[in-house]
Protein backbone atom coordinates (compact mmCIF):
# COMPACT_ATOMS: atom_id res chain seq x y z
CA UNK A 1 0.00 0.00 0.00
CA UNK A 2 1.42 2.90 -0.87
CA UNK A 3 2.08 5.46 2.19
CA UNK A 4 0.30 8.29 0.74
CA UNK A 5 -2.89 6.48 -0.24
CA UNK A 6 -6.10 7.38 1.17
CA UNK A 7 -6.24 3.80 3.08
CA UNK A 8 -3.06 4.44 5.03
CA UNK A 9 -3.51 8.05 5.70
CA UNK A 10 -7.32 7.29 7.18
CA UNK A 11 -5.68 4.43 8.95
CA UNK A 12 -3.43 6.75 10.54
CA UNK A 13 -5.95 9.03 11.29
CA UNK A 14 -8.01 6.10 13.01
CA UNK A 15 -5.16 4.92 14.97
CA UNK A 16 -4.83 7.88 16.95
CA UNK A 17 -8.51 7.28 18.37
CA UNK A 18 -8.25 3.45 19.16
CA UNK A 19 -7.74 2.28 22.52
CA UNK A 20 -8.85 5.79 23.49
CA UNK A 21 -11.39 5.25 26.03
CA UNK A 22 -13.07 8.87 25.34
CA UNK A 23 -13.14 11.62 22.96
CA UNK A 24 -14.09 14.95 23.13
CA UNK A 25 -15.14 17.14 20.35
CA UNK A 26 -11.53 17.98 19.67
CA UNK A 27 -10.53 14.61 19.12
CA UNK A 28 -13.70 14.20 16.50
CA UNK A 29 -12.29 17.75 15.21
CA UNK A 30 -8.88 16.75 14.90
CA UNK A 31 -9.42 13.18 13.14
CA UNK A 32 -11.97 15.01 10.63
CA UNK A 33 -9.18 17.16 9.36
CA UNK A 34 -7.05 14.37 8.85
CA UNK A 35 -10.01 12.55 6.67
CA UNK A 36 -10.18 15.43 4.45
CA UNK A 37 -6.66 15.92 3.90
CA UNK A 38 -6.72 12.29 3.04
CA UNK A 39 -9.76 12.66 1.39
CA UNK A 40 -8.24 15.50 -1.31
CA UNK A 41 -5.01 13.63 -1.39
CA UNK A 42 -6.78 11.24 -3.19
CA UNK A 43 -8.34 13.65 -5.49
CA UNK A 44 -11.83 13.53 -4.45
CA UNK A 45 -14.06 16.29 -5.21
CA UNK A 46 -14.40 18.89 -3.04
CA UNK A 47 -17.47 19.37 -2.88
CA UNK A 48 -18.03 15.45 -2.10
CA UNK A 49 -15.56 15.69 0.94
CA UNK A 50 -17.35 18.81 2.45
CA UNK A 51 -20.64 16.44 2.53
CA UNK A 52 -18.87 13.81 3.61
CA UNK A 53 -17.22 15.55 6.74
CA UNK A 54 -20.31 16.85 7.43
CA UNK A 55 -22.03 13.70 7.63
CA UNK A 56 -19.47 12.08 9.62
CA UNK A 57 -19.24 14.60 12.25
CA UNK A 58 -22.74 15.22 12.63
CA UNK A 59 -23.09 11.04 13.02
CA UNK A 60 -20.17 11.14 15.37
CA UNK A 61 -21.02 13.45 17.55
CA UNK A 62 -24.96 12.83 17.41
CA UNK A 63 -24.59 9.55 18.28
CA UNK A 64 -23.22 10.37 21.41
CA UNK A 65 -19.81 8.02 20.65
CA UNK A 66 -18.15 10.19 22.48
CA UNK A 67 -18.11 8.39 25.96
CA UNK A 68 -18.95 4.73 24.57
CA UNK A 69 -17.18 1.85 24.19
CA UNK A 70 -14.13 2.15 21.77
CA UNK A 71 -15.15 4.91 20.11
CA UNK A 72 -12.23 4.57 17.83
CA UNK A 73 -13.62 2.32 16.31
CA UNK A 74 -17.27 3.49 16.44
CA UNK A 75 -15.50 6.48 13.89
CA UNK A 76 -13.81 3.91 11.56
CA UNK A 77 -17.46 2.27 11.17
CA UNK A 78 -19.12 5.68 11.06
CA UNK A 79 -16.71 5.98 7.57
CA UNK A 80 -16.83 2.99 6.14
CA UNK A 81 -20.90 3.33 6.00
CA UNK A 82 -20.40 6.86 4.74
CA UNK A 83 -18.13 5.81 1.92
CA UNK A 84 -20.20 3.14 1.26
CA UNK A 85 -23.63 5.43 0.87
CA UNK A 86 -21.46 8.28 -1.35
CA UNK A 87 -20.49 5.21 -3.49
CA UNK A 88 -23.99 3.82 -4.09
CA UNK A 89 -24.94 1.02 -1.05
CA UNK A 90 -25.62 -1.74 -3.29
CA UNK A 91 -24.21 -2.97 -6.24
CA UNK A 92 -26.49 -2.72 -9.51
CA UNK A 93 -26.62 -5.20 -12.61
CA UNK A 94 -28.12 -4.77 -16.05
CA UNK A 95 -31.66 -4.67 -16.43
CA UNK A 96 -32.07 -7.55 -19.20
CA UNK A 97 -35.18 -7.22 -21.55
CA UNK A 98 -37.72 -9.83 -20.65
CA UNK A 99 -38.93 -9.90 -24.31
CA UNK A 100 -36.43 -9.34 -26.29
CA UNK A 101 -32.92 -8.06 -27.46
CA UNK A 102 -31.05 -6.64 -23.90
CA UNK A 103 -29.41 -3.48 -26.00
CA UNK A 104 -26.37 -2.00 -24.05
CA UNK A 105 -24.60 1.18 -25.68
CA UNK A 106 -21.52 2.21 -23.98
CA UNK A 107 -20.03 5.48 -24.18
CA UNK A 108 -16.58 6.81 -23.07
CA UNK A 109 -13.30 9.04 -23.94
CA UNK A 110 -10.71 7.72 -26.02
CA UNK A 111 -8.32 5.72 -23.56
CA UNK A 112 -10.89 5.08 -21.15
CA UNK A 113 -11.00 1.44 -21.49
CA UNK A 114 -14.04 0.82 -23.24
CA UNK A 115 -13.52 -1.40 -26.29
CA UNK A 116 -11.63 -3.59 -23.09
CA UNK A 117 -14.83 -3.15 -21.50
CA UNK A 118 -17.43 -4.34 -24.02
CA UNK A 119 -15.12 -7.27 -24.26
CA UNK A 120 -14.67 -7.87 -20.79
CA UNK A 121 -18.46 -7.40 -20.16
CA UNK A 122 -19.40 -9.46 -22.97
CA UNK A 123 -17.66 -12.58 -21.72
CA UNK A 124 -19.22 -11.59 -18.09
CA UNK A 125 -22.98 -11.62 -19.58
CA UNK A 126 -22.36 -14.72 -21.34
CA UNK A 127 -20.80 -16.47 -18.63
CA UNK A 128 -22.99 -15.18 -15.88
CA UNK A 129 -26.66 -15.26 -17.90
CA UNK A 130 -25.95 -17.53 -20.70
CA UNK A 131 -27.17 -15.37 -23.09
CA UNK A 132 -25.93 -15.34 -26.38
CA UNK A 133 -23.68 -11.88 -26.75
CA UNK A 134 -22.77 -9.96 -29.63
CA UNK A 135 -20.75 -6.71 -30.34
CA UNK A 136 -21.69 -3.78 -32.45
CA UNK A 137 -18.66 -2.44 -33.91
CA UNK A 138 -19.94 1.32 -34.19
CA UNK A 139 -16.80 3.67 -33.28
CA UNK A 140 -16.20 4.70 -36.55
CA UNK A 141 -13.56 7.41 -36.57
CA UNK A 142 -10.27 5.45 -35.91
CA UNK A 143 -10.21 2.24 -38.25
CA UNK A 144 -7.98 0.68 -35.01
CA UNK A 145 -11.06 1.15 -32.76
CA UNK A 146 -12.68 -1.36 -35.45
CA UNK A 147 -9.90 -3.88 -35.37
CA UNK A 148 -9.18 -3.79 -31.69
CA UNK A 149 -12.88 -4.59 -31.21
CA UNK A 150 -12.33 -7.26 -34.01
CA UNK A 151 -9.37 -8.68 -32.06
CA UNK A 152 -11.49 -8.53 -28.74
CA UNK A 153 -14.08 -10.29 -30.56
CA UNK A 154 -12.01 -13.51 -31.83
CA UNK A 155 -10.27 -13.82 -28.58
CA UNK A 156 -13.31 -14.52 -26.56
CA UNK A 157 -15.38 -15.83 -29.12
CA UNK A 158 -18.62 -13.00 -29.72
CA UNK A 159 -19.19 -11.83 -33.00
CA UNK A 160 -18.73 -8.82 -34.19
CA UNK A 161 -20.84 -7.09 -36.55
CA UNK A 162 -19.11 -4.29 -38.30
CA UNK A 163 -19.66 -2.50 -41.72
CA UNK A 164 -16.50 -0.34 -42.29
CA UNK A 165 -16.02 2.96 -41.49
CA UNK A 166 -19.99 4.27 -43.03
CA UNK A 167 -22.22 6.46 -40.88
CA UNK A 168 -22.71 4.53 -37.03
CA UNK A 169 -26.57 5.52 -37.28
CA UNK A 170 -26.71 3.41 -40.50
CA UNK A 171 -24.45 0.32 -38.78
CA UNK A 172 -26.26 0.97 -35.28
CA UNK A 173 -29.55 -0.07 -37.45
CA UNK A 174 -28.63 -2.47 -39.45
CA UNK A 175 -26.53 -4.37 -36.24
CA UNK A 176 -29.63 -4.60 -34.39
CA UNK A 177 -31.43 -6.10 -37.65
CA UNK A 178 -28.76 -8.74 -38.12
CA UNK A 179 -28.83 -9.46 -34.31
CA UNK A 180 -33.14 -9.83 -34.03
CA UNK A 181 -32.70 -12.06 -37.29
CA UNK A 182 -30.22 -14.25 -35.77
CA UNK A 183 -31.52 -14.95 -32.21
CA UNK A 184 -29.20 -12.88 -30.26
CA UNK A 185 -30.25 -12.33 -26.77
CA UNK A 186 -28.33 -8.97 -25.83
CA UNK A 187 -26.34 -6.50 -28.50
CA UNK A 188 -23.27 -4.54 -26.86
CA UNK A 189 -22.41 -1.28 -29.17
CA UNK A 190 -19.25 0.41 -29.34
CA UNK A 191 -19.62 4.08 -29.72
CA UNK A 192 -17.20 6.84 -31.08
CA UNK A 193 -14.84 8.03 -28.67
CA UNK A 194 -13.20 11.22 -28.70
CA UNK A 195 -9.93 12.72 -26.51
CA UNK A 196 -12.49 15.40 -25.37
CA UNK A 197 -16.25 15.53 -25.49
CA UNK A 198 -17.35 17.39 -28.43
CA UNK A 199 -20.51 18.63 -30.09
CA UNK A 200 -20.16 16.52 -33.11
CA UNK A 201 -19.48 13.23 -31.34
CA UNK A 202 -22.43 13.54 -28.66
CA UNK A 203 -24.83 14.56 -31.14
CA UNK A 204 -23.92 11.28 -32.86
CA UNK A 205 -24.27 9.77 -29.30
CA UNK A 206 -27.44 10.90 -28.84
CA UNK A 207 -28.73 10.05 -32.29
CA UNK A 208 -27.76 6.46 -31.74
CA UNK A 209 -29.09 6.58 -28.38
CA UNK A 210 -32.56 7.22 -29.99
CA UNK A 211 -32.03 4.39 -32.92
CA UNK A 212 -31.01 1.64 -30.60
CA UNK A 213 -33.19 2.48 -27.41
CA UNK A 214 -30.69 1.19 -25.22
CA UNK A 215 -32.02 -0.91 -22.27
CA UNK A 216 -28.57 0.20 -20.64
CA UNK A 217 -26.03 3.26 -21.40
CA UNK A 218 -22.48 2.75 -19.80
CA UNK A 219 -20.18 5.06 -19.19
CA UNK A 220 -16.10 3.98 -18.57
CA UNK A 221 -14.18 5.90 -16.94
CA UNK A 222 -10.90 5.54 -15.75
CA UNK A 223 -10.17 5.55 -12.48
CA UNK A 224 -6.87 6.88 -12.45
CA UNK A 225 -7.89 10.15 -13.40
CA UNK A 226 -9.17 10.90 -10.16
CA UNK A 227 -12.06 13.41 -9.96
CA UNK A 228 -11.70 14.53 -13.45
CA UNK A 229 -13.43 11.11 -13.91
CA UNK A 230 -16.45 12.25 -12.15
CA UNK A 231 -16.55 15.66 -14.18
CA UNK A 232 -16.25 13.76 -17.37
CA UNK A 233 -19.33 11.66 -15.96
CA UNK A 234 -21.17 14.71 -15.29
CA UNK A 235 -21.14 16.07 -19.09
CA UNK A 236 -22.13 12.88 -20.67
CA UNK A 237 -24.53 12.14 -17.64
CA UNK A 238 -26.51 16.08 -19.01
CA UNK A 239 -27.18 15.34 -22.91
CA UNK A 240 -27.49 11.01 -22.69
CA UNK A 241 -28.77 10.04 -19.21
CA UNK A 242 -26.33 7.18 -18.77
CA UNK A 243 -27.70 4.15 -16.57
CA UNK A 244 -24.28 3.31 -14.83
CA UNK A 245 -21.20 3.46 -15.24
CA UNK A 246 -17.79 0.95 -15.92
CA UNK A 247 -14.91 2.19 -13.96
CA UNK A 248 -11.66 0.82 -15.27
CA UNK A 249 -7.89 0.12 -14.34
CA UNK A 250 -8.93 0.00 -11.01
CA UNK A 251 -5.52 -2.22 -10.88
CA UNK A 252 -3.73 0.97 -11.21
CA UNK A 253 -5.82 3.57 -8.57
CA UNK A 254 -4.63 3.42 -5.32
CA UNK A 255 -6.42 6.21 -4.48
CA UNK A 256 -10.48 5.85 -4.87
CA UNK A 257 -10.76 9.64 -5.97
CA UNK A 258 -12.66 8.84 -8.66
CA UNK A 259 -15.00 5.59 -7.35
CA UNK A 260 -15.73 7.99 -4.41
CA UNK A 261 -16.59 11.32 -6.75
CA UNK A 262 -18.56 9.93 -9.53
CA UNK A 263 -22.18 8.75 -8.11
CA UNK A 264 -21.81 12.32 -5.89
CA UNK A 265 -21.12 14.51 -8.70
CA UNK A 266 -22.83 12.83 -11.94
CA UNK A 267 -25.55 10.85 -10.08
CA UNK A 268 -24.51 7.92 -12.59
CA UNK A 269 -24.47 4.52 -10.24
CA UNK A 270 -21.17 2.46 -10.79
CA UNK A 271 -22.47 -0.46 -11.75
CA UNK A 272 -19.06 -2.42 -12.86
CA UNK A 273 -15.40 -2.24 -12.24
CA UNK A 274 -12.95 -3.42 -13.94
CA UNK A 275 -9.20 -3.79 -13.40
CA UNK A 276 -6.99 -5.20 -15.43
CA UNK A 277 -6.15 -6.54 -19.29
CA UNK A 278 -7.08 -9.72 -19.23
CA UNK A 279 -11.04 -10.76 -20.17
CA UNK A 280 -12.04 -12.24 -16.78
CA UNK A 281 -10.45 -8.80 -14.23
CA UNK A 282 -14.63 -7.46 -14.19
CA UNK A 283 -17.32 -7.65 -11.79
CA UNK A 284 -20.23 -6.18 -10.21
CA UNK A 285 -19.24 -3.44 -8.06
CA UNK A 286 -19.53 -3.68 -4.99
CA UNK A 287 -19.68 0.04 -2.93
CA UNK A 288 -19.18 -2.54 0.21
CA UNK A 289 -15.35 -3.74 -0.96
CA UNK A 290 -14.81 -0.67 -2.43
CA UNK A 291 -14.91 0.55 0.64
CA UNK A 292 -12.98 -1.60 2.57
CA UNK A 293 -10.66 -1.79 0.23
CA UNK A 294 -10.26 2.04 0.65
CA UNK A 295 -9.70 1.62 4.70
CA UNK A 296 -7.32 -1.02 4.57
P1 LIG B 1 -10.74 2.90 -25.48
O1 LIG B 1 -9.90 3.83 -26.30
O2 LIG B 1 -11.61 3.64 -24.53
O3 LIG B 1 -11.50 1.88 -26.28
O4 LIG B 1 -9.74 2.13 -24.51
P2 LIG B 1 -9.00 0.73 -24.63
O5 LIG B 1 -9.91 -0.37 -24.24
O6 LIG B 1 -8.32 0.64 -25.94
O7 LIG B 1 -7.93 0.91 -23.48
C1 LIG B 1 -6.94 1.93 -23.50
C2 LIG B 1 -5.66 1.38 -22.87
O8 LIG B 1 -5.87 1.06 -21.50
C3 LIG B 1 -5.19 0.09 -23.53
O9 LIG B 1 -3.79 0.09 -23.56
C4 LIG B 1 -5.72 -1.00 -22.60
O10 LIG B 1 -4.93 -2.15 -22.66
C5 LIG B 1 -5.63 -0.31 -21.24
N1 LIG B 1 -6.65 -0.80 -20.30
C6 LIG B 1 -7.96 -0.94 -20.51
N2 LIG B 1 -8.59 -1.38 -19.39
C7 LIG B 1 -7.62 -1.52 -18.44
C8 LIG B 1 -7.62 -1.93 -17.04
O11 LIG B 1 -8.65 -2.26 -16.43
N3 LIG B 1 -6.41 -1.93 -16.41
C9 LIG B 1 -5.26 -1.55 -17.04
N4 LIG B 1 -4.13 -1.58 -16.33
N5 LIG B 1 -5.22 -1.17 -18.33
C10 LIG B 1 -6.38 -1.14 -19.03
Amino acid sequence: MAENSLSSRLQMAMRRLTGKGYLNENDIDEMMREVRLSLLEADVNFKVVKTFIANIKEQAVGEKILKGLNPGQQVVKIVHDELKRVMGQDAEGIRYNINGITTIMTIGLQGSGKTTAIGKLGAYIRKAEKKKVMFIAADVYRPAAIEQLNTIGKQIDIEVFEQGLIDARDIVKNGLKYARENDYDVVIIDTAGRLHIDEKMMQELIDVKQIAQPNEILLTVDAMTGQDAANIAKSFHEQLNATGAILTKLDGDTRGGAALSIKEVSGIPIKFASSGEKMDSFEMFHPERMASRILG
